[in-house]
């Protein structure tokens, strides 16, 4: 069973520790909001989605003189409700609907796969996982299952 139970707290320490290189290279600004948990999850799974959107947060901030990302956490009625945020330029709607199709980049040297793959994960533990962008600021919103049950 890949599926076990892991501390909130100690899996994001992991991520930032995997981020930290860029955060400090170039100067981005890390903000923790977190309601710790434990949850049922498949930890390397849940590690790659949160690498992956704290990295498109890292590019997307490039384009700020004060370059801010963060994570928030809260865990309501047995749901653990993730945000991966920062202070990007906003993402045009049209596009909004097409970021997590796999190989959509608008990246010069991008990938596309980060969030299809992202979004393979999630919907593996019963989640689900959405963009919300404004001119002030993006937010990918997670939202999982404490313990997922599963077939
Ligand atoms: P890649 O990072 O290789 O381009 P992803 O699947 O991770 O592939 O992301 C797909 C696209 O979604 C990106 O090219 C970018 O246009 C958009 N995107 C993802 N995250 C953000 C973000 N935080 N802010 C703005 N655009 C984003
Ligand atoms: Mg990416």
């Amino acid at each position: 069973e890949i599926f076990k139970e892991v501390q909130l707290e100690s899996l994001l320490e992991e991520v930032e520790l995997l981020i930290t290189p860029r955060l400090v290279g170039e100067n981005v600004h890390f903000e923790k909001d977190i309601q710790i948990c434990t949850l049922v999850c498949y930890e390397e799974g849940l590690k790659q989605v949160l690498v992956n959107l704290l990295n498109n947060a890292i590019d997307a901030v490039q384009v700020r003189t004060v370059k801010m990302i963060g994570v928030k956490s809260i865990v309501s009625d047995g749901t653990l409700f993730l945000s991966v945020e920062n202070n990007g330029e906003m993402i045009p709607p049209e596009i909004v609907e097409s970021l997590f199709h796999p190989f959509f980049t608008t990246k010069q040297n991008g990938t596309g796969i980060g969030l299809s793959i992202c979004k393979n994960i999630i919907e593996k533990h019963k989640g689900t996982i959405q963009c919300e962008s404004n001119e002030h600021r993006t937010r990918f919103l997670v939202s999982l299952p404490i313990e997922p049950v599963m077939e």
